[in-house]
Formats: structure tokens, sequence, C-alpha cells
């Protein structure tokens, strides 16, 4: 084998194959070789062993809010790829909104990329935004690299970037499947959440009230329509109403090109504990029930759950008031999502293979990144290593994200991340992390 210049060796390594003792011999930023254990450490090679702690594949997470530029008081590269690296994720694909400009046309797209090019310290995808009127940018923003399209059908919460109506959905879903690409879809319905009941409250169940389950089921029932007749990709992103999943799940039988994810907070938090006024942990759609909880974690077991991502989306502290009809709408979790969900998912007895395919495997594949998502040779050598059975007390002075508010304050969680590697570097070692490495990535290179 030639010009190894890094061996990183674990007597756990999640391959695709399994967890087993391997020696992970990495050329040139790219796994060369997965080998047993004790294979001989090639001349000239580094040899790091990071004894019984779990290398896993780096983690993807496809649904981060940057902010950046525009509303960088917000959030900003910079600090949200920290947060990434510290949390064990190598790749993070940004949403088209909230930052001035949107990604909505190529132009923009290139604005996002000169300002995020410097400051990434992970590998940074970008998806395009599908707004009333952009429908003639779409194919140039696929051209130039972007994942796939965001839209809402519901208002977004920012003026820039309004919503989708059913003809309008219709519209950019033919346009997209002319060349294959991805709708992504925040799927609330907008005429049930204008029928629910709207008041100002800090309390927590007045909140849900207003965003109804049903909100989602009907919005994910006509999505799933439109692509049946309109032969399109979508992904529902963000689901929290388990009455979808059936849905969901029969219209994956049936062969419509649907997918879903769902995110740390449904899965590990619960309406019936979140108290009066904490905003921290309002988002749309909304954190539900314990018993809803327990239902998207039979989907993700029954394989009807494709991903788990974070939807990191910060505010400044000014923006989450105590009023939940009011506050900003978004939670920061992007450095806590992989011991979160490690926490839960050893509790309910997952291991960590199924937490890597929730998690790395499957949104590399959503994004169609190839390189990403698994430790096998030819694909990046990115890796997050864990000590799964570390606990540590969530500190939000200890976060790196730019506005330290987070749900999960002053939880103990299950997994520590020792180190985080990106292209055969290591850039996080110990939570010290290393100067900005990462790369741009743009669809099929
Ligand atoms: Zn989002």
């Amino acid at each position: 084998m030639v010009d190894v210049n890094l061996v990183l060796r674990s007597t756990r390594v999640i391959t695709p194959e399994g967890t087993r003792p391997a020696a992970i011999a990495v050329s040139g930023g790219t796994i060369a070789a997965v080998l047993p254990y004790d294979a001989e450490v090639p001349a000239g090679a580094v040899l790091e062993d990071v004894g019984d702690d779990v290398v896993l594949p780096g983690l993807v997470d496809s649904h981060v809010h940057v902010n950046d530029p525009g509303r960088t008081e917000w959030e900003g590269f910079w600090t949200a790829t920290r947060a990434a690296a510290a949390g064990g994720i190598t790749t993070i694909v940004d949403m088209p909104l909230n930052s001035l400009p949107p990604t909505t046309t190529v132009e923009n797209l290139r604005v996002k990329q000169d300002v995020a090019r410097p400051k990434a310290h992970v590998d940074v995808g970008f998806w395009g935004g599908a707004l009333p009127d952009n429908v003639k940018d779409l194919r140039p923003l696929h051209d130039a690299g972007v994942y796939g399209f965001k839209c809402f059908l519901s208002p977004s919460g920012v003026e820039e970037f309004p919503e989708l109506d059913q003809e309008q959905l219709a519209r950019s879903l033919a346009e997209i499947a002319g060349f294959d690409g991805l709708m992504i879809v925040h799927a609330e319905d907008p005429h049930h959440l204008a029928a629910a009941p709207q008041k100002s409250s800090s309390q927590y169940a007045d909140f849900l009230a207003s965003r109804p389950r049903d909100a989602e089921n009907t919005a994910i029932t006509n999505l799933i329509d439109q692509a049946r007749r309109l032969g399109a990709r979508v992904h529902v992103l963000h689901l929290s109403s388990s009455d979808a999943l059936p849905l969901i799940a029969a219209a994956k039988a049936e062969g419509v090109k649907v997918s879903v994810e769902s995110c740390p907070h449904f899965l590990t938090l619960t309406a019936e504990e979140i108290p009066d006024g904490a905003t921290e942990f309002k988002c749309c759609p909304p954190i539900r029930e314990a018993v809803n909880q327990d239902a998207l974690w039979q989907g993700l077991a029954d394989g009807v759950i494709d991903c788990i991502v974070s939807d990191h989306s910060p505010s400044t502290a000014d923006l989450k008031t105590p009023d939940f009809s009011s506050a900003w709408g978004g939670i920061s979790s992007l450095q806590l999502g992989l011991p979160a969900i490690w926490t839960e998912a050893r509790r309910r007895g997952f291991d960590l293979t199924d937490v890597v395919r929730w998690m790395s495997e499957g949104p590399a594949r959503l994004a169609g990144l190839d390189r990403k998502g698994a430790i096998e040779a030819g694909r990046d050598a990115d890796f997050a290593v864990l000590d799964p059975d570390a606990t540590f007390t969530v500190d939000p002075a200890e976060l790196q994200h730019r506005n330290r508010i987070t749900a999960y304050a002053g939880k103990t969680l299950h997994g520590v991340v020792k180190s985080t590697w990106l292209h055969g570097r290591r850039i996080n070692d110990g939570g010290t992390l290393a100067e900005p490495s990462g790369r741009l990535l743009e669809r099929n290179n």
C-alpha cells in the first residue's frame, strides 16, 4: 500500500459490516483500507491508537441554519462549524434561509460560499431554496452544486423566504423532477395552523395546541400525493407528528420517492417536561408528548425514519422571549446531537451502529454525499472518536455555537466526543479545535 500517512486504530471501529477491531489506513485524506487491528503499520505512517474508544464515520448533519451572512449575530460559519467539529460532525449542509441573501439564486449561492470558505472547520454543502417566484433559478442552482431545494408550505418566519401554495409546489416539483432533483419540505399545512387556537402565552400547552399534529399530517398527505403524481423526489423535514409514520411507510412501500428525518429534540425531549416560559424549547413543528416520542422511536426501529439531523436554528437571546407565540422558533443542538441521541438510544436498547445509520449514513445518502457516511476504502477519512460510556453535564458555557442557549442545559448525557477527524486530520482534540480546514462541497464533486 502506497503513501499511507496515518493509521487510526481501535478495538471498536464501526464499519458497514459491523463493529470490530480494525486499523484504518489513511492516504491523502481518503480511507485507503480498513485492515485487521494488528496489521503492520506502513513505514512513514503515524499510528494513532484510541484503544477502546469507538471510531464512527464522521457525522453528517444535513439540517443546519448557519444564517451567515446577514444574521451572523444569530450564528455564523465560524461558530457553527466549530460546534459541529466539537460534536463529532464532519459535514454540514446549510439551509437556504435566515441568511441574507437566502440561497435562492446562483449569485446568492456564490456570496454564501465566499463567506463560508475561510471559516469552515468542517465540510460544508448548501441546500437551495424554492420560492414562489424562482422556478427559473432551480436548474441553475442544481447545476451550480446545491444538494436539493427547501420549501415551506406555511410561513417560514422570515419575510424574504415565502412559502409555496399547492400550485406553486406542483410547479417547482415538476421542474425539479425534470433533472431528478430533491425537494426537502417543511410540512405544516397553513390552513390547519390558521384554524388552530393562537394565543399569547408563556405556557407550553398553548403553543402545542397552536401547532396541531393535523397540520403536519395533512401537509405530508398532500406532499406524498404531489410526489406520486409528478414522479418527484421529496423529503419530509423535522417530522414531529408520529401519526404521519403510517402514511410515509405506505408511500414508500408503494414506490413514491419520499424520505423523512426527525431531530434530537423530538426524540429526547417531551412536552410534559417543558417549563413555562422556556422558549429555548420552541421550534416548529413542536416537541410533542412522550407517547408521540415513543412512536417516533418505533419509526426509527422500523426503518420508516431515514435519518436524524439537528435542525440547529439559533437566534440571539433577546428573540427568545418568554411568550411562546412570539419567541423565535428554533433549537440549538449542533454540538449535542450525538450524545443526546446516544443517551436515549442506549436506554431504549439500540446500539451505536443504529446511531451511525441515522446520523451519518442516512443523511449522507439523503444529500447524495457518496464520499461520506461510512468507514470503508475510498471514502473521506472523516471520523468521530467517542467514549460511549463516559458522561457529562451540559454546560452552555462550553458550547461553541454563537448564542449559548440550548434546551439541553443541565442534562447529563452519555457519550463524550474525544476527537474528530476531517480528511485524515485531527480537527478536534479533546475539545481543542484546529484552524479551519473544511472544504466547500458541491453536488457531484
Ligand atoms: Zn430548519
